[in-house]
């Protein structure tokens, strides 16, 4: 027996149901699951995706599958009592894409399918109402000459326009039948100038069109890119839905429209949606007229909303998912036509989940499963005071690279970041692009903008690791950097003037809108009871199903004591890395800190980083009070020395300056003292040339710097001690762990280790206090992967550093690759940006070698991550499965990594099973057998 290719909607209960998405796509499924619970649809049939697969492999339609098609028209012409193309009264259909998920790039719907001018005629006797009729026809060659033979829109637009003006009408439904008429025949005749053909009249040859275009929209460039983006297999193809007509534009107790069961945004439990009376498809979308809201049909329409509810609720029920609906009421009656999950923001949809296992809809699993990790963030993040905010207009849009709202003065250089913030200032810093010399200025500013740059740029990674909001590839702006003006589209403003951004949106705003730290933030932060929060109340149980079902450990990368206690009230179960170089920016300290690099003998630099070893020594303390016994890891210095340098060249010109603007020469006190400072400044300019480095990156850093310089790592080894050692003195367990950067070789870290062990017995009989502590390793590059092993000899624990070791392995710079990382991706070469979600066969290869051998080498190496991919969920999903012991990211994103990590748990238990588990029957009323026409014949 051949292959079936085509079901018509419900047409026996083992046939066209839920669980075939794969084969019906997510409509076809849906549409075929209502018609079988009773619930009034339209009938219609489903091409399968197979069909599609088969149309893409062999160029054109197999003759079978267009055999089944017309078997199941005919059985569909037989239950509405109408024909394709009949004078008297034509079956009309709708054409629809539908793939398993939905995606943009599909074809649109082509609606009213099966006229032509006898049909039409049909269509007007038998509906009683020509305007209508026509109506339909010009809607239907408008939408099928644009999606099916791919004319412009252009100029259909134009000739209704004409026809409005000359008719002085406002809008097209206000047209007659003899102005449409019109408007048919000039729509015929730039289909025939354009294609050189007439428009077609055969009903069939205009099915055999539309379907043959729905399967060839699954490969436009705009689907393919999605998949690519969404990890949906090319393979996979789309169905096509046929399906009967019905009228929404058939006058006032007619009518279309949208909805959810719950509220999309928020979360509460309300019917939401939007209708339009007497319009057909997606007028309501469309903007063309306001809409209602879908409250008022009540009164408009009270017995087909009541059975929209009731109908809708089941759906809901049936689904155990907040339902996102379209319908259509012809003249009173109701007709489902979709029916699937509804998108939803972030708060929204730990809101739904919780809700719905209280409600006993759902499993607390499948609440875990059910919210999308990334998207906790959106409950973190700072607001702008809505009052506040609806006062302003947007002045111009960016990438929206890094979430949350924030409001400062506007400065244009790093420097002037600083300098503001130190004098209590909060500023928005507005640069053409960053780079790693901005740092300083990124971490004092409270936002971030960027004229260049997309997702993966360096503002966008730094804003969102740091928690900052950015708005990125932000093009409107011009930045006047002599006159330190910036102009947006039109207006200009200048340094210190007010600037409020929001990177959840991307937009920039010329004014200082409040903003208020996020209710989940307030919460955790003790400035709100927790019990004043529903917010609050859901997120916090969420995590907990989450926290029973993981496997994986979940640690913050946290430098100071505030962003220490910041992760532990969002669950961190310790500090997975705590970066001692970002303790140096401050002003008291960068002086100190350039004193200890420009030193040129080991006395000098002894005596400046004495000076650094007390403020080195109350930031550990400040970390081991807030963690209260869990473990810290905590690294040892680690960047390229310049990050901490004055710039030579400015350092040049400030020379040069000073040489022609004061006098040098002569015996005076001035005098003297100016050469003395030139004298010091030229000094400095050499040491700083002397340290300068061609590849800064792959240079002196890490180990190999504290290696030469040894007093670096005793200076912070003892502060390390000492902190820990007056814990415990005071009764505060501590858990330290030693972690030495950039590894490359057994013998790097053998020697750090010797250090570390002898500066820590140095400290503990002079306190005479016992501290257990541990050393390990970053593993960064891939020669230490591939000798974890004899590192393992060395190391109690490993942790990958998943940023380096991404640059290493691939050998480009994150901070280069930007420009050409995105079109590696649009061409299929990477699957995905790899310094966002960790290359698994690359990378991920050398992760897997590295835990194998660490292992073998020694039992019980514990293993974590502490990269950017630490709170990358898919990154998360990996590193459970390779057996990490612990994922380490950044305070914010802790929450993500738990979620993410008990969702590894439940994908490996197979999350199908959970789904398919039974759910609420459906039933409806009994299931209706179409004889005669689709109007009326359910009840
Ligand atoms: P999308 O995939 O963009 O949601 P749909 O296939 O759902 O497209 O079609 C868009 C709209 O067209 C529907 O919401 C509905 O209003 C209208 N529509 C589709 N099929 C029919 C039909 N058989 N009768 C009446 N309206 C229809
Ligand atoms: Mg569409
Ligand atoms: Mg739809």
């Amino acid at each position: 027996m051949p292959r079936k290719y085509v079901y018509s909607f419900g047409e026996g209960a083992a046939e066209g149901r839920d669980d075939m998405k794969d084969l019906l796509g997510g409509k076809g499924a849906a549409l075929a699951e209502m018609c079988n619970a009773g619930i009034p649809v339209p009938p219609g049939f489903t091409i399968t995706t197979h069909a599609c697969t088969l149309h893409r492999d062999l160029g054109t339609v197999p003759a079978e599958v267009s055999r089944q098609i017309d078997e199941h028209l005919a059985l569909l012409e037989e239950r509405m009592g109408r024909k394709f193309g009949d004078a008297n009264e034509p079956l009309l259909v709708s054409v629809r894409s539908g793939a398993k998920v939905s995606m943009p790039g599909m074809m649109d719907t082509v609606l009213n399918l099966g006229l032509n001018p006898k049909s039409v005629q049909g269509l007007a006797k038998s509906s009683g109402d020509p305007r209508f009729a026509y109506d339909a026809y010009r809607r239907f060659i408008m939408m099928y000459s644009n999606v099916v033979l791919g004319l412009d829109r252009a100029p259909f637009e134009a000739v209704l326009t004409t026809a409005r003006r000359k008719a002085r009408r406002q809008s097209d439904s206000q047209l007659d039948a003899k102005q449409l008429e019109k408007i048919i025949a000039a729509f015929e005749k730039i289909v025939r100038d354009q294609t050189g053909k007439p428009f077609p009249r055969d009903p069939h040859a205009q099915l055999r069109g539309a379907i043959e275009a729905v399967f060839g929209s699954w490969d436009t460039e705009r689907a393919k890119h999605y998949r690519k983006l969404h990890d949906i297999s090319d393979a996979l193809g789309t169905a096509c839905n046929v399906q009967a007509m019905v009228f929404g534009n058939r006058g006032d107790r007619s009518a279309t429209g949208v909805g959810f069961t719950r509220n999309p945004a928020t979360g509460e439990r309300e019917f939401y949606g939007e209708f339009l009376q007497n319009a057909q498809g997606e007028d309501v979308v469309a903007g063309i007229r306001t809409p209602l809201l879908l409250a008022e049909l009540e009164s408009i329409l009270p017995e087909a909303y009541a059975e929209l509810q009731d109908i809708t609720l089941r759906l809901e029920r049936h689904y155990g998912d907040m339902q996102d609906f379209e319908f259509t009421i012809e003249e009173g009656k109701l007709f489902m036509l979709q029916t699937r999950a509804g998108k939803r923001t972030g708060i929204a949809a730990v809101r739904v989940a919780t809700d719905m296992v209280d409600e006993g809809l759902i499993t607390r699993e499948e609440a875990v499963i059910r919210v999308e990790p990334v998207q906790l963030l959106q409950l973190l993040h700072p607001v702008f005071d809505p009052a506040d905010r609806a006062k302003y207009e947007v002045a111009a849009r960016g990438i929206n690279a890094s979430p949350g709202a924030a409001c400062g003065q506007l400065v244009f250089t790093p420097e002037d970041a600083v300098t503001e913030a130190e004098a209590g200032n909060k500023v928005v810093l507005v640069r053409h692009e960053t780079s790693p010399d901005d740092i300083h200025g990124m971490h004092a500013a409270v936002g971030l903008v960027t004229v260049t740059g997309g997702m993966t740029s360096h503002a966008a990674v730094v804003g969102r690791q740091m928690g900052k909001p950015a708005v990125v590839g932000c093009e409107a702006l011009r930045i006047d950097t002599a006159r330190e003006r910036l102009q947006i589209n039109g207006q200009t403003i200048g340094r210190g003037d007010w600037l409020s951004i929001d990177g959840t949106t991307g937009e920039v705003i010329l004014a200082q809108v409040a903003t208020m730290p996020s209710e989940v933030v307030q919460v955790v932060t003790g400035k709100l009871h927790p019990s004043k929060s529903t917010i609050f109340a859901a997120f916090e149980r969420l995590l907990d199903w989450a926290d029973l079902t993981r496997r994986l450990r979940v640690r913050a990368n946290a430098d100071t004591g505030a962003d220490a206690q910041m992760a532990l009230a969002l669950g961190a179960e310790g500090i997975g890395l705590a970066r001692t170089e970002h303790m140096f920016f401050g002003a008291d300290r960068m002086p100190k800190m350039q004193q200890m690099i420009l030193a040129r003998t080991e006395p000098e630099r002894r005596k400046a980083l004495k000076k650094l070893l007390p403020l080195q020594r109350r930031d550990f303390l400040a970390l081991f009070k807030a963690m209260n016994g869990l473990p810290v890891t905590i690294r040892t210095l680690d960047p390229p020395l310049h990050e901490f340098l004055p710039n030579p060249t400015e350092l040049k010109v400030e020379i040069e300056v000073l040489k022609a603007t004061t006098k040098t020469t002569g015996k005076g006190k001035q005098a003297k003292a100016a050469a003395a400072e030139l004298e010091a400044l030229e000094s400095v300019y050499e040491r700083v040339l002397s340290l300068s480095e061609i590849n800064p990156m792959l240079g002196w850093r890490g180990c190999r710097l504290t290696i030469l310089v040894p007093e670096i790592i005793e200076m912070q080894a003892q502060a390390l001690f000492e902190a820990a050692a007056k814990c415990i003195a005071t009764g505060v367990p501590v858990d330290p762990e030693i972690m030495i950067p950039l590894v490359g070789d057994a013998g790097e870290l053998a020697l750090q280790r010797e250090v570390v062990q002898r500066v820590a017995g140095e400290v503990m009989r002079k306190r005479g206090i016992h501290i257990t502590y541990k050393i390990g390793t970053m593993i960064e590059l891939p020669r230490a992967a591939l000798t974890a092993d004899a590192i393992a000899e060395h190391a109690e624990f490993f942790s990958f550093g998943t940023n380096d070791l991404t640059q290493t392995t691939f050998g480009f710079s994150r901070d280069d690759a930007g420009k050409f990382l995105g079109h590696y991706v649009d061409q299929g070469i990477l699957p995905r940006n790899p310094f966002v979600s960790i290359d698994r066969e690359g990378v991920g290869e050398l992760m897997r070698i590295a835990v194998g051998k660490g292992r073998t080498a020694r039992q019980g190496v514990k293993i974590g991550i502490c990269g950017e991919h630490g709170g990358d969920p898919q990154s998360v999903g990996f590193c459970h499965d390779l057996g990490l012991d612990y994922v380490s990211c950044s305070p914010y994103r802790i929450p993500v990594a738990r979620l993410a990590a008990a969702q590894a748990v439940l994908h490996e238990r197979g999350v199908e099973e959970l789904r398919t588990r039974a759910r609420k029957n459906l039933r409806y009323k009994t299931p209706p057998t179409y004889h005669g026409t689709a109007r009326g014949s359910t009840d």
